[in-house]
């Protein structure tokens, strides 16, 4: 059975070819399911009938068993999605008064395995199909629009900030991207999808010429010799490869800077040596046409990192000395901190496997329970 909601508007139009059926139709289909949140083709009343009857038996639209959400005084939602094979990822859905924005995985784990972040201590399980990505959007917007009783567009903004490494499971991120910036699909702008990334060179390079989005880059650390520790990635591609990329991107980049992600560790990368080092290392590549702005992160601590979060008179006096320079500095509001929804702490849930399988174990079997009593 094939899922559509692994289809951009190009994959799906194949599909119809494959199928007999015009390129409109895959335009219709594609705006049933993610304009109208319809899965169900019988429902697809502008569709042939004879095109209904194709898909039907061939075709579904496949959403992620919900293993849990939480909702978090702030308004921030969490979902922890079932992948099957004991894996599961997280979505989280931040509300703010201009936007609504959803944190999007993109790995069951991740290969990275950066110190700070609690998903990279689990290690990588696998890459996330198209589907299987798209369908934590498709889920999450028109769950919000029921919850929230409207026919409004609910999601404005897209972060690819989840769990996993985008750019290393680059060929079925990238029809989702397509998806978000679709007027068929969600009709989200450039600007406002963003994709962030640890710093895997050559797919920047390949992001810029196939689907420019806005590029956020983990940096952590302003010198190769503390990112090899924090994000062991810099071993491969290091901090000048790293910027000149960043630097390549812009000349075709929705917005006409890269943010730069900072987690303030405490005594580690946090003192005004280390800002000082940042404002070098940027102002050497200025001239390459670099502009960034900073968005420094309050680390969430977990016992197997080792470390704790920076104090924040720390925070604030790090934040002053770049933005002193003239870089655009912000320091990150923590969101949903009652329900682990934090940057970092996605996988809080997920580390625990057993917990998981046990939840996994019993949504299986209530569902099955449903099946029986119906
Ligand atoms: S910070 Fe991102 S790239 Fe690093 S381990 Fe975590 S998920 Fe992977």
């Amino acid at each position: 059975m094939v899922n559509l909601l692994d289809f951009d508007l190009d994959g799906l139009a194949a599909f119809c070819e494959g199928l007999g059926e015009k390129r409109f139709r895959a335009v219709q289909l594609l705006r049933w399911i993610h304009q109208r949140g319809q899965a169900d083709f019988g429902q697809m009343s502008d569709l042939a009938k004879s095109l209904r009857d194709k898909l039907a038996g061939r075709a579904e639209v496949a959403a992620l068993p919900v293993i849990s959400q939480h909702e978090s005084r702030d308004g921030t939602i969490k979902w922890l999605f079932d992948v099957g094979g004991g894996n599961a990822v997280e979505s989280v859905f931040i509300p703010e008064d201009d936007r609504g924005t959803l944190c999007v995985s993109s790995q069951a784990g991740c290969a990275v395995g950066c110190r700070f972040c609690s998903t990279g201590h689990q290690g990588f399980s696998r890459n996330l199909s198209t589907a299987e990505i798209v369908a934590q959007l498709w889920f999450a917007e028109h769950f919000l629009r029921r919850h929230l009783q409207t026919e409004e567009r609910v999601i404005s903004n897209v972060v690819m900030m989840g769990m996993g490494e985008p750019l290393q499971n680059y060929d079925r991120v990238l029809p989702a991207l397509r998806l978000m910036l679709d007027d068929h699909g969600y009709g989200l702008s450039r600007r406002r999808v963003t994709v962030s990334t640890s710093g895997v060179v050559p797919m920047i390079d390949r992001l810029t010429r196939d689907c420019p989005v806005a590029l956020a880059v983990s940096l952590h650390a302003p010198t190769d010799a503390l990112r090899d520790q924090l994000v062991p990635l810099n071993r491969k591609y290091p901090l000048d490869e790293l910027l000149s990329a960043c630097a390549r991107y812009l000349a075709s980049a929705p917005r006409d800077f890269i943010t730069f992600e900072y987690c303030m560790l405490d005594g580690v990368n946090d003192g005004p040596e280390h800002a000082r080092a940042l404002l070098e290392l940027t102002r050497r590549h200025a001239a390459e046409g670099l502009r960034c702005k900073f968005n420094l992160i309050p680390f969430n601590p977990f016992p197997q990192s080792g470390l704790l979060r920076s104090p924040a008179p720390r925070v604030l006096a790090f934040a002053g000395l770049l933005n002193n320079a003239g870089i655009v500095t912000t320091v990150r509001k923590t969101r949903g901190d009652d329900i682990d929804a934090a940057c970092g702490q996605l996988a809080g849930d997920v580390r625990d496997r057993t917990r998981v399988q046990q939840r996994m174990a019993r949504q299986r079997a209530a569902t099955s329970q449903k099946k029986v009593v119906s």
